[in-house]
């Protein structure tokens, strides 16, 4: 039987993992899923923060930085409710394409105000 947390290739017979100890026949929910879901929420506050500077004109240069990290967050964060069946899939959908939105808005805003 084929370990859910480390791929391992255990005996048919055996309970536990004889790699990494997990109970097999227990489904794993690695941890990076967890991480991951919780990038759709960094990208909205990035989408947010990025924002700021750009649209109150304090630095057309931090929308600009900051609007390309929302993007590459938003971007990154989106693609993974939709690969992995996460819970709280539409929320994390939805916090991504707002951070992603808002990242545009502050990266296009900055290179405006640049020129
Ligand atoms: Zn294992």
């Amino acid at each position: 039987m084929k370990c859910s947390k480390c791929g391992f290739d255990n005996p048919e017979e055996a309970l536990f993992c004889e790699k990494c100890d997990w109970k097999l026949g227990e489904t794993y929910i690695p941890e990076v899923s967890f991480n991951r879901s919780v990038l759709s929420y960094v990208a909205l506050v990035v989408g947010i923060v990025a924002v700021i500077p750009a649209v109150m004109k304090i630095s057309a240069i931090a929308g600009i930085v900051l609007g390309a990290i929302g993007l590459m967050l938003g971007g990154y964060s989106f693609t993974i409710p939709r690969i992995m069946d996460l819970p709280n899939k539409n929320v994390l959908m939805a916090c991504s394409a707002i951070g992603l939105i808002l990242s545009v808005v502050a990266f296009v805003y900055g290179i405006y105000l640049m020129v």
